[in-house]
């Protein structure tokens, strides 16, 4: 069989409504393969892990049909990873509010009138308490946030001993404390660090709408000086915060085209918290959300992509279309920042009805044991920075 249009072989051919008379399928692979005319580069290099992304390339996945999205989307993800497991991680705010910083989503700016509480920084033995009950939990990383413009000389101190303690738990780390300079990334990296979160929150252009304070490139120079330290970066951004479906390609043509794809990609949804300038945005449409949680699957397919904040807005259904379209970690705990967070046991419930394991648990505690270790455990605090 032919396409009419194309003259390509081995087509299925399928009628849709409107105006448009046929669209053509591959018969095998199921790509479009109109739009595979109009962007040649594109679909034949679908699964390659690549940083030379085109913007146009990513609005072409954007405004692909939502089942082809997912469909490759879905099709890259079994390539890469086991689509039933789902990484869990943990994250304490281990210094909160009181940032000189003026992130306009965030209740942790001292600029904004919310109900956030300043804390100075945790002591060691409180963070360490919290570890040790997110690894009984079946935590295998433990997140810590500090919401700092950059951290100071004594608190990086502090927070050194902090990340070697939990490393002799045998957990992984993971911090995210604000900007930081080449030597306090490889600092960070000799106290035992193994991930650096740093967002880039939206596109260069909306990034000014949102942030005054550090510029699109002070980020870009701390995710540099991160990755040269040798450690691993966990950047992404957050959606809903009224930017266009234009800057949403942007920030993941951003992400995608770093010298090297972050090896963790969280895609929050905005948490709206009365008093901050981005209270009352207009929701993103859940189906947007979900495209942007695919075109990232597709755009790095070794990375783990994470639902981050937002979560708690989310219908089990729209959470379960975003692990089908390739997300494959989220944060786990009570609270995020000082918002809702859906609770482990919602989690643990949701995970059992679409047959999802946690990652962190494979091959060592079954869910029921998961469960009953999760019921005896003290919840701990735990936030989502957005540093
Ligand atoms: S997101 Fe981070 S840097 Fe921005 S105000 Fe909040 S704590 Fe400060």
């Amino acid at each position: 069989m032919k396409c009419r249009a194309h003259g390509y072989s081995t087509l299925a051919f399928a009628a849709e409504w409107g105006n448009l008379p046929f669209r053509c399928f591959h018969a095998e692979t199921g790509i479009a393969m109109h739009d595979v005319a109009s962007n040649p580069g594109l679909f034949a290099r679908l699964g390659e892990v690549r940083t030379d992304w085109t913007v146009e390339q990513v609005r072409t996945l954007f405004a692909l049909p939502f089942a082809d999205l997912i469909y490759h989307a879905q099709h890259i993800h079994r390539q890469n990873f086991d689509p039933n497991r789902v990484q869990v991680s943990t994250l304490l705010s281990i210094k909160t509010g009181g940032c000189p910083e003026d992130c306009g989503y965030c209740s942790q700016s001292i600029r904004y009138n919310t109900t956030v509480e300043r804390e100075e920084l945790m002591e060691l033995e409180r963070v360490l308490e919290s570890a040790r009950i997110a690894k009984a939990n079946g935590a295998t990383r433990f997140c810590m946030g500090a919401a700092y413009r950059s951290p100071k000389p004594k608190q990086l101190a502090a927070i050194k001993h902090m990340i070697a303690g939990v490393r002799e738990m045998g957990m992984e780390t993971c911090v995210t404390l604000g900007m930081l300079t080449p030597d306090q990334a490889v600092e960070l990296k000799d106290a035992g660090l193994d991930y650096y979160n740093h967002n880039l929150d939206t596109s260069k252009d909306f990034y000014g709408k949102v942030i005054t304070t550090r510029t699109y490139q002070d980020r870009l120079d701390t995710l540099e000086a991160v990755r040269n330290a040798g450690i691993n970066v966990c950047c992404g951004g957050i959606l809903g915060m009224g930017e266009s479906s234009q800057d949403r390609a942007q920030l993941l043509h951003t992400l995608a085209t770093l010298p090297a794809h972050p090896e963790s990609v969280p895609i929050n949804q905005l948490m709206q918290v009365p008093g901050t300038p981005l209270f009352g945005t207009e929701k993103l449409d859940a189906l947007e959300f979900i495209r942007a949680i695919a075109v990232a699957r597709i755009l790095m397919p070794k990375s783990h992509v994470r639902l981050s904040a937002g979560r708690s807005g989310m219908s089990d259904e729209t959470q379960a279309l975003c692990f089908l379209a390739g997300a494959n970690s989220i944060f786990y705990g009570d609270k995020l920042l000082t918002t809702e967070n859906p609770d482990e046991h919602h989690d643990l419930g949701l995970f059992k009805r679409l047959g999802i394991q946690p990652e962190a648990q494979r091959d060592a505690v079954d869910t029921a044991h998961a469960r009953s270790v999760h019921a005896e455990a003290a919840p701990i605090r735990s936030t989502m920075a957005l540093s």
